[in-house]
Formats: C-alpha cells, sequence, structure tokens
C-alpha cells in the first residue's frame, strides 16, 4: 500500500510499500521519527483517507476505492480516533462531548446518557461529568476524549499521539487504561507514539522510518 500527496506540484511519497497486518484484538503501537509516515498510515487504517495503490482491509470492507460517503460510513460504524488535541467542544460538559457521537449515531437519548456517565466512571471522571474542559486538567481532557471515542464501541481505536502534550504519569495512566480496555474487551487499538516507553504497553511495536516499516515480520495490511 503506498501513499502519494502533491504538495507545490510535486509529489510528496509519504508511504512507500507498507505491508502492515494488525489482528483482531491486537494492542499494536507505531513508532517513528517525525515525518516518517505515522500519522498518514493511522488515517489509512482508520479510513479518513484512500491509499494512492493497494488496498487496505478493516473488518469485513476493502476502503482502496471506496466513496467518500462510504469511508465515512465505515468510520462511524468501526473506528474511533484519540488525537493529540482531544478537539474537544468548549461549551458543552464532559458527558456531553462524550455523548455527541453516540447520539449523530442516533441512539437513544437515555440509553446514551448512562452509558456515558459508565465509561466516565470508567476512565476515572465520575465527579466530572459535568465540567467543561476548560475545568478540566490535560489528562482529565484527554480521557474525556477517550471515553467519547469509546461510546460507540469500535471494533478499532485509533490513537495519534493521544499522550503527547501530557506529562510522563498522565501518559502512564492513560496507555494502562487502554491496555485494559483491550484486554477487557478485546477492542483493537493502535496508537502512534513518540516514547518508547509507552510503547512497550503494546503488544507489539512497529517503527516506520521513510514511509515504511522497519521493524516486525508478520505483515499485510489487513484488520480482521
Ligand atoms: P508523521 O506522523 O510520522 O510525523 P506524517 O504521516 O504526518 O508523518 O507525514 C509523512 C509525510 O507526508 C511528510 O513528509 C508530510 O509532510 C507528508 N504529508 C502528510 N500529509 C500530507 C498532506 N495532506 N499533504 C502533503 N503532504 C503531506
Ligand atoms: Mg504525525
Amino acid at each position: 500500500m503506498r501513499k502519494v500527496f502533491e504538495r507545490n506540484g510535486r509529489a510528496v511519497e509519504a508511504l512507500c510499500g507498507i505491508d502492515l497486518e494488525v489482528r483482531s484484538g491486537e494492542f499494536v503501537a507505531i513508532t517513528g521519527p517525525s515525518g516518517s509516515g505515522k500519522s498518514t498510515l493511522l488515517y489509512l487504517l482508520g479510513a479518513l483517507d484512500r491509499p494512492s495503490s493497494g488496498d487496505i482491509h478493516l473488518l469485513g470492507d476493502t476502503t482502496g476505492q471506496m466513496r467518500d460517503i462510504d469511508l465515512a460510513s465505515i468510520r462511524s460504524r468501526v473506528v474511533g480516533f484519540v488525537f493529540q488535541f482531544h478537539f474537544l467542544m468548549m461549551e458543552l460538559s464532559a458527558i456531553e462531548n462524550v455523548m455527541v457521537p453516540a447520539l449523530v449515531a442516533g441512539k437513544s437519548p437515555s440509553e446514551v446518557t448512562r452509558r456515558a456517565r459508565e465509561l466516565l466512571e470508567r476512565v476515572g471522571l465520575a465527579d466530572r461529568v459535568d465540567h467543561r474542559p476548560a475545568q478540566l486538567s490535560g489528562g482529565e481532557q484527554q480521557r474525556v476524549a477517550i471515553a467519547r471515542a469509546l461510546i460507540n464501541q469500535p471494533a478499532l481505536l485509533l490513537g495519534d499521539e493521544p499522550t503527547g502534550n501530557l506529562d510522563t504519569a498522565t501518559g502512564e495512566a492513560i496507555y494502562q487504561l487502554l491496555r485494559e480496555h483491550n484486554r477487557e474487551h478485546g477492542q483493537t487499538i493502535v496508537v502512534v507514539t513518540h516514547n518508547p516507553v509507552l510503547a512497550q504497553h503494546a503488544d507489539r511495536v512497529v517503527n516506520v522510518v521513510d514511509g515504511r516499516i522497519a521493524t516486525g515480520s508478520d505483515l499485510a495490511e489487513e484488520i480482521r
């Protein structure tokens, strides 16, 4: 699978021949230098974008040639994202932020409220449900973002340096939370991180250098 961007009329090859298989229930960390293609790879895995050539198999679907509307449908059904900057809605409370994706998906408000509260408890924010993001610490905001990513019970949880702007202890706590969630729910998790210590929480570390996978053996670009 390859991904080429065009910038100022020039082709930038972000990924040049990636062959990666992530198994269902696996927790994979993606590491590598800045600009090596980690985010591009993650966005392709999560159907945020299409490869320039090659295919990506995401559960039962192949996203290589898909139309935008079908990619969006897969994303909403299968994928949860956590970014470095959480993009919480500042005017909404923690619980309202967590509820948004489930309400957008058309689930019943009472059920969504119950589940959002449960998730916030799960990430240790039981006493912060009515706080707005500005009233929460950076780590708490990121935990709200994780609860939001989990509300639709995505089979695949993707994180792009989700603890990149947090202190070491908070980053560690968030990885432990992801690890527990992965063990308890068999959720597939792929997380990009610069931090080799945090990467050790994963079952496997995939190192991306210059748009290629530098280490890791059993690779094919499928998520089953
Ligand atoms: P990383 O996340 O490892 O820092 P990225 O995946 O963001 O790396 O980027 C890989 C390469 O692709 C970089 O050279 C980057 O400049 C380029 N790139 C990423 N996204 C785009 C885009 N939308 N348009 C043009 N070039 C891009
Ligand atoms: Mg990146």
